[in-house]
């Protein structure tokens, strides 16, 4: 095995278990190593402080696998590590029986750069860095085991892999396609799920509990859903007895599949939803034109900033929409607001969100902090884990 020497004072981030190594804190390799090998990583006084996987492409230079000196990187690595996330999951009373589940997330899991999230009997494996692409076949056989599901599909055709010098990969890695389209149960909500063409894995299983908490705000209430994506958070309200709830999408395939997956649920009052395809940031400054108010708005954007270095622009498409939703709601509305950008902090977002109420002349209270579901976790020693930050906020 290679050996990757640190350079002086940079072996501390390791003893805080943080699982990455970064390109400057690294001094030399020796040995050979290709990307996704696992290197021995030592201290510069030699002191050996763990296994990593070698990703030479990218700034991210080494990964810990483990922070134990002796522990082997290899198929039974993989079953203990695997088997224990999902162990985790059935411990919690609130994952367990869940169609959908975050079986595996990445770092806080102990397994940077796998993710892998169950829909019902199938798998759908995420591997976004070298390391995790080298041990595919052991993490898919481990993911087997852990769950007994008949099927694995790979969706690794994240952007972040062309950071590690690797293409797209996708398809089935274990069984066959399934004879029936995929569907889950969440909140007592049928939703079907793209796994091959939808984003990230199919679905955004971490707002699983916000969606929940939405169903019962929405008595009653005019509700905007803003970047609805397949309808997760629209079908909720609904379901909550919403007086009416408006989805707004700038994705036609995206929309399709949230009214396909409203007639999935024929107890749920169709006539109440209706589908706007159009850019959020211009049909709120259409709204605010012609005085259209709400009880309710879901702000729950994509990715403005995947890094820090994104967060100057990022904070201003932020400020934007947050502005439009305070101006948008009635006096006493729910501003249901998220950032999933990992360069934005949960303190920064929360700036915003009160420039945006300052701007708009209201005055306005957090009533919930809001994050990712409990199949999300954030390991301590990986606070980057918590990309997900929401806040509730009642504008006055
Ligand atoms: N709230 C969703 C997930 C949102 S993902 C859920 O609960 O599942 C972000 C969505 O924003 C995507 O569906 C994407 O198509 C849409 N989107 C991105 N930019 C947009 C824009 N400027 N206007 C409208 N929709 C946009």
């Amino acid at each position: 095995m290679a050996q990757l020497i640190l350079l002086p004072g940079k072996e501390r981030s390791a003893f805080k278990r943080h699982p990455w190594l970064f390109a400057g804190s690294v001094g030399r390799l020796e040995g050979r190593a290709r990307p996704g090998d696992t290197v021995e990583v030592l201290a510069d006084n030699l002191k050996p402080l763990g296994r990593a996987a070698y990703s030479p492409q990218s700034q991210i230079r080494a990964r810990f696998w483990t922070f134990e000196a002796d522990e082997s990187v290899d198929d039974a690595f993989f079953k203990r590590r695997i088997a224990a996330a999902v162990a985790r999951r059935q411990a919690l009373p609130e994952l367990r029986g869940q169609a959908g589940l975050r079986l595996i997330h990445a770092e806080s899991d102990g397994l940077p750069g796998v993710i892998a999230d169950q829909y019902g009997d199938t798998v759908v494996v995420q591997l976004t860095s070298a390391g995790a692409d080298k041990w595919r076949q052991a993490i898919v056989a481990a993911l087997v085991k852990a769950t007994g599901c008949a099927r694995v599909y790979e969706r690794s055709d994240s952007d972040v892999r062309g950071l590690e010098g690797l293409g797209p990969v996708t398809g089935w890695v274990h069984g066959e396609a399934p004879a029936t389209p995929l569907s889950i149960e969440e909140n007592g909500v049928r939703l079907a799920i793209d796994i091959a063409g939808g984003h990230k894995t199919g679905f955004y299983l971490d707002q699983r509990d916000n969606r929940a908490l939405l169903g019962q705000l929405a008595a009653g209430q005019e509700v905007l859903n803003c970047f609805c994506y397949t309808g997760g958070f629209s079908l909720q309200a609904l379901a909550g007895g919403a007086a009416s709830v408006l989805s707004i999408d700038s994705s036609g395939p995206a929309l399709a599949q949230a009214r396909a997956n409203l007639a999935l649920n024929p107890e749920l009052p169709a006539e109440r939803a209706a589908w706007l395809e159009a850019d959020v940031f211009s049909a709120l400054r259409d709204f605010r034109k012609a005085g259209r108010t709400f009880d309710l708005i879901v702000l729950d954007p994509p990715k403005f900033a995947p890094s820090a270095a994104h967060a100057d622009r990022a904070a201003k498409a932020y400020k934007d929409i947050n502005l439009l939703g305070c101006r948008l709601l009635k006096p006493g509305g729910l501003l249901m607001t998220y950032s999933c950008s990992g360069g934005v902090g949960l303190e920064l977002f929360q700036k915003i969100v009160a420039g945006a109420a300052l701007d708009a002349g209201r005055a306005a209270r957090i009533v919930r902090r809001l994050s990712g579901s409990a199949d999300h976790p954030v390991a301590l020693n990986f606070p980057e884990g918590e990309y997900l930050k929401g806040l509730l906020v009642q504008v006055g």
